[in-house]
């Protein structure tokens, strides 16, 4: 058992940020980062899934999103950061000091920041795992520009899939709209922005039931739900917007959340409900969902257990 004055649970820009601040303030934190996976719990976070990430300041040229985590990682570590790369299997917080396991490996702190992120709900397709990235994409504001003069598609009926399709059209020549049903999930001032819209091609009660290139997508199969008719879909960019998971299976009970699983932080601050623990990037964020506020809201958390530290005669 090792006992931390900060520990880290998770490794996207949030806790990373939370990391490096938490490191050069002499806490010496511990980040259980998680394990190497396919998904956007993995360590590094959701950008360990993108290729160019073009939109992080400090970076004219754009920059990986994986090399960008390797960047946050080793600038945590030069402060004393130090790293245990395995997910966390239990927390016990209701007494301090806070308890962690790592399967049968228990961690005791006298705080704790959670940013554990969300995932992008995936179609559940094989070739995602390596068209991700590749002309596959979750994020409309990141991956857009890439896209000029292209035909592409949107899948998804709510207001994030309309917002995307909508934005999609500054950069592409067509985009087209799959949605399962024959009416949108969304609201309705984001619907007739979707259905004026002479770039958006609306694709009713269909699913793409698979996607094609090796290298990069070159298109996608999309099957008509009432006929079973299929028809290949030219698309060199496919965007997936049908909702996100915030990965909170480990704190239900114990930390306040939202109905769709959202950790809830007091405004303007990263404390949970719970005094010592606080929350920071897209675990508590279903609005921004981007690395610049995880980023931010990494380094709120990070100051706000500094400080709550310090009033503890702990810091
Ligand atoms: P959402 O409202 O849950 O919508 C998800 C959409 O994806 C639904 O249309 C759903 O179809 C479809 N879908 C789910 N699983 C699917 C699958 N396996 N295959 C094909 N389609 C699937 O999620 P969201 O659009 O991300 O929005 C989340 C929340 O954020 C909402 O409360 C939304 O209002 C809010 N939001 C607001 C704004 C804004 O106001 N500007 C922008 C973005 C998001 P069905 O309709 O058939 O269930």
């Amino acid at each position: 058992m090792s006992h931390h004055e900060v520990l880290i649970i998770g490794s996207g820009p949030a806790g990373l940020t939370a990391a490096i601040y938490t490191a050069r303030a002499s806490l010496a934190p511990l980040v259980i980062e998680g394990e190497p996976s396919s998904t956007s719990d993995q360590p590094g976070g959701q950008l360990m899934l993108t290729t160019e990430v073009e939109n992080f300041p400090g970076f004219p040229n754009g920059i990986m999103g994986p090399e960008l985590m390797i960047n946050f990682r080793e600038q945590a570590m030069r402060f004393g950061a130090t790293f245990v790369t395995e997910k966390v299997t239990a927390v016990d917080f209701s007494e301090r000091p806070f308890r962690v396991w790592v399967r049968g490996t228990e961690y005791t702190a006298d705080s704790i920041i959670v940013s554990t992120g969300a995932q992008s709900l995936m179609l559940g397709l094989p070739e995602e795992q390596h068209l991700l990235g590749h002309g596959l994409s979750t994020c409309a504001t990141c991956d857009g520009f890439f896209f000029r003069g292209h035909e592409i598609a949107v899948v998804g009926g709510g207001d994030s899939a309309i917002e995307e399709a909508s934005f999609l059209t500054k950069f592409a020549s067509k985009v087209t709209l799959i949605h399962r049903r024959d009416s949108l999930r969304a609201s309705k001032i984001m619907q007739e922005r979707a259905l004026n819209n002479p770039k958006i091609e609306m694709r009713w009660n269909s699913t793409v039931t698979a996607l094609h290139g090796t290298e990069t997508l070159t298109g996608a199969t999309v099957t008509d739900v009432n006929t079973g008719e299929e028809s290949l879909l030219p698309v060199t960019g496919l965007f997936v917007a049908i909702g996100h998971r915030p990965n909170t299976d480990l704190f239900a009970g114990v930390l306040d959340m939202e109905d769709n699983g959202y950790l809830i932080t007091k405004p303007g601050s990263t404390y949970t409900n719970i005094a010592g623990v606080f929350a920071c990037g897209d675990v508590q964020d279903h609005t921004y969902r981007q690395a610049i506020t995880a980023a931010g809201s990494g380094c709120m958390a990070a100051l706000d257990s500094e400080r709550w530290l310090e009033a503890q005669h702990l810091g």
